[in-house]
C-alpha cells in the first residue's frame, strides 16, 4: 500500500529516533548494555504504534557491530544496514496473518536450530503471532522451552488474549501505548519538513487527532494529502479528506456553552448542520475537547489532557471558566448522542436538544443516592410553599451550603411544588420537591480525586443521557427512605427509556440474530435494578434461550448501545405482584400525566407518596 511508504521510509533507525514508547526503549537499551537480552519478547498493543519498528531496532541492536553496546544499534555498520534493507538472511520476519500455512511457519521455526549464517544472532519476528496455526504454536513452544543461544524471538500482536498462556509465560512482555496527539504532531512536522511538505498551522494536530494514536495512520494521511495537494496543505484539505468538521465550530460551541449563551450555541450547531458536515463526527470532536478540558481541570496535568500545541492556550482559557460538574454533565449529554444522531429522522435535532439541555439543566453534583438538604430559599421572590396540610418544605434548620457567588446566569430559586390538581392516582398525593439551578450550584464539589476520573467518563452513566433530574431535596417530613426513592426514580427513568426504545432494540438485534429477535418478541422489560434490566419472559423456554451466553451478550450489547451505558439483563418468568411499597407507588405515579408534567417542568424527582388517610 502506497500510503505506508512514508511510514517505512521514516521508520526509526536508532533508539533515539523512535517516537514514544520510552519505557520499552529504556528497558531494551539496558538489556543490550548489560548483555541480558531475553530469548523471547512479546510486544502487545494497538496497530501502528511501533511494535514492528521496535522489533527491527532490537534485531539490529543484538547484531550491531558498534564496539560500545550503548551505541547499538548504530544504524550504519554492515549488520545494521543489511537488516534495515531487509537483506539479512538471519533476520526472519513473518506475518502470521498472511503466513498461516502450517508448513511454512512450522518449518521456519524449526530451522532455528541452525546457526546464523552471517550475523551474531538469528532473530525471528512474528507479527500478529496470535494467528499462528496450532502446529506452528507447538513448534514455537518447543523452541521456547529450550531456546538455542544463537536465536531470539520477537512476537508481536494486537490481540494478546489469543496468545496461549504457555507462550505468554515464556516471553518478556512489553505493552505499547498509543501515541499522544502532541508527540504524533511533532513527528509529522519533522517528516513534513524533511520531505519539503508545507503544512498550514494546526494541520499536524488535526491529522494526529484523526489517527487516534497510530503513527502509521498519521503518516498515511499525510502522504495522501501530499499526493493530491500542490503547495501548502491546509486544514480544509485535512477536513475534507477525513470528513472532520472544522475545529472552529467545535470551539464556537464550547465558548457558547461556557458563556451559557443558548443563542450562540444553537447558531454553532446550525452552522455545522448547514455545511452538511458529519454531525456524529462533530459530536465526537466536541466530546474529545470537553474530555481534555475535564482531565486538565481534574488533574491539573497538561500531559493527561493530550492536546496538540495548537490547543494548549485555548484549553487553558477554557479551564479558567469551566467547572467539573458542568463538564461532567455536558460530556455525558454529548457522548450519548452518537447513536441518536445515526438513527434520528430529525437531522440535527438531537444536538439542539442536547445543547438546550446542557444549558437549562443544572449539573448534577452528586449521585442521587445521597439526598442533601435543600438550600433554604433566601431569594426575595421565593414564594412560600402552598399552604397544604403536609407541604414539602425544607427543614428550617437545614445547614446552609457554603456561600458561593451566585452564577450570573439563570436565577431560579428553589421552588416547592405540590401539584395543585389531585392526580387521578387512587387517593394519593404526590409531593414533589424541587430545587433549581442555584441550589445545585451551591452544592459542594463532587468527590473527585484527580486520579479517580475515569478515562471513559462518557460511557459511565447512562441516566445522564436522558436529563438526570437534579439532586433530590429532602422534604420537611423525611420520606420513609430517600435513598430508596432516589434509586427507584433512577431505575424507572431507565425503564421508561428502554420501554420507549424497545421496538428499536428488537429491530437492532435482527440483523445480528433473527432468532434472538424472535425471542425478544416474547419478552418485555418490566424492571430495572441499577445496571440490570429485568425482562419478563412468557415462558421458561424463552427465558432459558435468552439467557444463553451469546444471546444474552447480544441483547446486552444492543441495549447498552441504545441507552448509552453498560447494562446487563436478567430474565424472569414471574410477573411480580403489583408492588405496594414505595418503589411500586413511585412506578405508578410516574405513569401519571400530571405528575410527569410536574417532573418535567421542575426537573423533579418523586421523593414520597402519601395517601390521604396516611
Ligand atoms: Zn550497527
Amino acid at each position: 500500500m502506497a500510503a505506508q511508504s512514508l511510514y517505512r521510509k521514516w521508520r526509526s533507525q536508532t533508539f533515539d529516533e523512535l517516537v514514544g514508547q520510552e519505557h520499552v526503549v529504556q528497558t531494551l537499551r539496558n538489556a543490550i548494555v548489560d548483555e541480558r537480552v531475553a530469548h523471547a519478547y512479546l510486544f502487545t498493543g494497538p496497530r501502528g504504534v511501533g511494535k514492528t519498528s521496535m522489533a527491527r531496532l532490537l534485531s539490529k541492536a543484538v547484531n550491531c557491530l558498534a564496539p560500545d553496546p550503548a551505541q547499538r544499534p548504530c544504524g550504519t555498520c554492515p549488520a545494521c544496514v543489511s537488516i534495515a534493507e531487509g537483506r539479512a538472511v538471519d533476520v526472519i520476519e513473518m506475518d502470521a496473518a498472511s503466513n498461516t500455512s502450517v508448513e511454512d511457519a512450522r518449518e521456519l521455526i524449526e530451522r532455528v536450530q541452525f546457526r546464523p549464517a552471517e550475523l551474531r544472532t538469528k532473530v525471528y519476528t512474528i507479527d500478529e503471532c496470535h494467528m499462528l496455526s496450532t502446529a506452528a504454536f507447538n513448534a514455537l513452544l518447543k523452541t521456547l522451552e529450550e531456546p538455542p543461544d544463537h536465536a531470539i524471538f520477537i512476537l508481536a500482536t494486537t490481540e494478546v488474549h489469543k496468545v496461549p498462556a504457555t507462550i505468554l509465560s515464556r516471553c518478556q512482555r512489553f505493552t505499547f501505548t498509543r501515541h499522544g496527539i502532541a508527540s504524533t504532531a511533532v513527528h509529522l512536522r519533522r517528516v513534513a519538513e524533511a520531505e519539503a511538505l508545507a503544512l498550514e498551522e494546526g494541520v499536524p494536530e488535526a491529522i494526529a487527532r484523526a489517527s487516534t494514536g497510530s503513527m502509521r495512520d498519521a503518516l498515511g494521511v499525510l502522504e495522501q494529502l501530499a499526493s493530491f495537494t500542490t503547495g501548502t496543505i491546509g486544514l480544509a484539505e485535512v477536513h475534507s479528506l477525513l470528513g472532520m468538521t472544522s475545529a472552529a465550530e467545535v470551539y464556537a460551541l464550547i465558548e457558547a456553552l461556557l458563556d451559557a449563551s443558548m443563542a450562540d450555541a444553537l447558531r454553532a450547531i446550525n452552522g455545522v448542520a448547514d455545511q452538511g458536515a458529519d454531525l456524529r463526527q462533530f459530536a465526537r470532536d466536541l466530546v474529545e475537547r470537553l474530555r481534555a478540558l475535564l482531565l486538565l481541570l481534574a488533574s491539573g496535568d497538561q500531559a493527561l489532557a493530550d492536546v496538540g500545541a495548537d490547543e494548549v492556550q485555548l484549553l487553558a482559557s477554557w479551564a479558567s471558566r469551566a467547572d467539573i460538574p458542568r463538564l461532567l454533565h455536558w460530556i455525558k449529554l454529548f457522548s450519548g448522542l452518537d447513536y441518536q444522531l445515526r438513527t434520528t429522522p430529525y437531522g440535527h435535532l438531537p444536538l439542539e436538544l442536547a445543547v438546550v439541555e446542557a444549558l437549562v439543566t443544572p449539573a448534577v453534583a452528586a449521585p442521587p443516592a445521597s439526598p442533601r438538604a435543600t438550600a433554604t430559599p433566601s431569594a426575595p421572590r421565593a414564594t412560600p410553599p402552598p399552604a397544604r396540610p403536609r407541604p414539602a418544605a425544607p427543614p428550617q434548620d437545614a445547614p446552609s451550603p457554603a456561600p458561593r457567588p451566585a452564577p450570573p446566569r439563570q436565577e431560579a430559586p428553589p421552588q416547592h411544588v405540590t401539584p395543585s390538581v389531585e392526580p387521578p392516582l387512587a387517593r394519593a398525593e404526590v409531593a414533589a420537591v424541587v430545587h433549581g439551578e442555584d441550589a445545585a450550584q451551591a452544592a459542594p464539589e463532587p468527590h473527585l480525586a484527580p486520579h479517580s476520573i475515569p478515562a471513559q467518563v462518557p460511557e459511565q452513566d447512562p441516566s445522564a443521557v436522558e436529563a438526570p433530574p437534579p439532586t433530590l431535596a429532602r422534604p420537611a417530613r423525611a420520606p420513609r427512605s430517600p435513598d430508596e426513592a432516589a434509586a427507584a426514580n433512577a431505575d424507572f427513568s431507565v425503564l421508561e427509556q428502554i420501554e420507549h426504545a424497545w421496538e428499536e432494540i428488537k429491530r437492532d438485534v435482527r440483523p445480528k440474530s433473527p432468532t434472538v429477535q424472535a425471542l425478544l418478541h416474547s419478552v418485555r422489560p418490566v424492571d430495572v435494578e441499577g445496571a440490570t434490566i429485568v425482562l419478563l419472559a412468557s415462558s421458561a423456554f424463552h427465558k432459558e434461550n435468552l439467557e444463553k451466553i451469546a444471546n444474552r451478550r447480544l441483547v446486552e450489547e444492543v441495549i447498552s448501545r441504545q441507552l448509552g451505558g453498560t447494562y446487563g439483563i436478567r430474565c424472569t418468568i414471574e410477573a411480580r405482584a403489583e408492588v405496594q411499597d414505595l418503589r411500586g407507588k413511585i412506578r405508578e405515579a410516574r405513569k401519571d400525566d400530571l405528575v410527569r408534567a410536574a417532573m418535567n417542568i421542575f426537573e423533579a424527582h418523586i421523593v414520597d407518596i402519601e395517601t390521604d388517610e396516611g
